[in-house]
């Protein structure tokens, strides 16, 4: 099955028991079995079937299954956020005194929470890439795994997964890859070596912003140690599934971070459309950052497959022609960059990316706020710089857009 039909058949059936081509929406807290014995037997995982939803739900489960057959794991767990996805997936695995080694340039919101895991006892080791020379620095008895973004946001800077993923492995530890950004349309995580693959679905996979969502997929290729990770114990004996086992009967569990029904069903039908929106959003990007790559008053345009961005080289084996739908601007100031936001029509200013519409905003002073100067720049945020997302809308209208603010900014501050 090809990728654009995997998206609509790919372990996907509709309902059996209706005939419905959309899977109905259990938005039910608990499933009631006819003896005692069915529900010990599902508490024991002996027998299929649902108790309640907080720990599985037959909605979420389809939604599941899609991402799982598309990423080309072996199981995937929904979750009620992104930052949800990343946290869990790291307690999967983690106690008071390990370590991680994440790349610099991720999202606002994981920086946070290794701020809030060092609390628990658990220190971040930053990479501005992941090299043999990095790793051979930063690794050691404690460290439990890595972590990078597929496409940085917002620095755009693209992970060579293949690559890291050997090299990483090569110290015995796992590869945990954020491919919220590129999506399985881009870079299938999986088959280029990362161990588990997290994605906000509240974005591209949504992709209508209805929904905040997150879900973590296991391809069930790292082989977990008790001595390495003692707190999997009694979950080593299954193998293959020992990391998503836990998950499921524990972390996730008991966290609580469940995703609804209903956010589910909004998951998956957005999912069937994904290929359309994300090849009308990776042309829209490369058009606009082309646009106004030599335009007077900006700066610098980054996107990752323009031949002037830094990682282009990168980007072009990894990405290929799909280069993803957000790039960044940099005009010169705040001011500036403050009243081109408040000067456009049709782009909204607001923090999120991978909507149907064009969004912008500010990350200095928004996303990365809690962030140090220095983290920020590590991050490739500025006062200067402009986050795009580009969204589904005929380019030209948003180039005209874009223009008008651009023309407006260099008459108003002079240039
Ligand atoms: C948005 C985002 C997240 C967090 O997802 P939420 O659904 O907002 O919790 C994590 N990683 C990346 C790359 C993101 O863009």
């Amino acid at each position: 099955m090809k990728y654009d039909t995997a998206l609509l058949h790919g372990n996907f059936k509709g309902d059996n028991n209706t005939g419905a081509t959309l899977v109905p929406i259990y938005q039910s807290s608990a499933f009631g079995q006819d003896t005692a014995e069915k529900t010990e037997d599902i508490f024991h995982n002996r027998a299929s079937g649902f108790a309640y939803t907080r720990i599985s739900n037959p909605t979420v489960a389809s939604f599941e299954n899609r991402i799982t057959y598309l990423e080309g794991g072996i199981a995937s767990v929904a979750v009620s956020s992104g930052m949800a996805a990343i946290t869990a997936s790291f307690l999967n695995i983690l106690s008071s005194g390990d370590e991680i080694i994440s790349k610099s340039s991720v999202f606002g919101g994981t920086l946070d929470l290794f701020k809030d895991l060092e609390n628990l006892g658990i220190r971040t080791r930053f990479v501005e890439n992941i090299t043999k020379e990095e790793l051979e620095k930063n690794v050691n008895e404690h460290t439990k795994l890595v972590f990078a973004e597929t496409i940085g946001n917002p620095r755009l800077d693209v992970t060579d997964i293949k690559e890291s993923a050997g090299l990483i492995h090569s110290f015995g530890i796992p590869f945990i890859l954020d491919n919220t950004t590129a999506t399985t349309y881009i870079v299938k995580g999986i088959e280029l070596g990362a161990d588990i693959i997290i994605n906000s679905a509240s974005k591209y996979i949504n992709g209508n912003s209805n929904s905040i969502s997150g879900i973590i997929t296991d391809s069930g290729n790292f082989k977990w140690t008790e001595e390495k990770y003692p707190i999997m114990k009694e979950y080593i004996r299954l193998g293959r599934f020992a990391y998503t086992a836990k998950l499921r009967n524990d972390t996730f569990r008991n966290m609580g971070c469940c995703l609804s029904p209903m956010n589910a069903y909004y998951n998956s039908l957005g999912l069937e459309t994904l290929s359309l929106r994300m090849e009308r959003h990776c042309r829209n990007a490369l058009s606009l950052a082309r646009s106004l790559e030599h335009a007077e008053g900006i700066r610098e345009v980054n996107y990752p497959i323009l031949r002037s961005s830094p990682y282009y080289d990168t980007a072009k084996r990894v990405l290929g022609e799909k280069g993803g739908g957000i790039l960044t601007l940099r005009l010169y100031t705040k001011e500036r960059a403050f009243a081109f936001i408040n000067r456009l029509k049709y782009a909204v200013n607001i923090t999120n990316i991978g909507d149907t519409k064009t969004l912008v905003i500010h990350p200095a002073s928004t996303i990365y706020a809690h962030s140090s100067r220095a983290e920020q720049e590590k991050a490739g945020v500025y006062d200067d710089l402009i986050r795009v997302s580009v969204g589904i809308e005929d380019i030209d209208d948003i180039t005209e857009d874009f223009r008008q603010a651009l023309d407006y900014v260099n008459e108003s501050f002079g240039f």
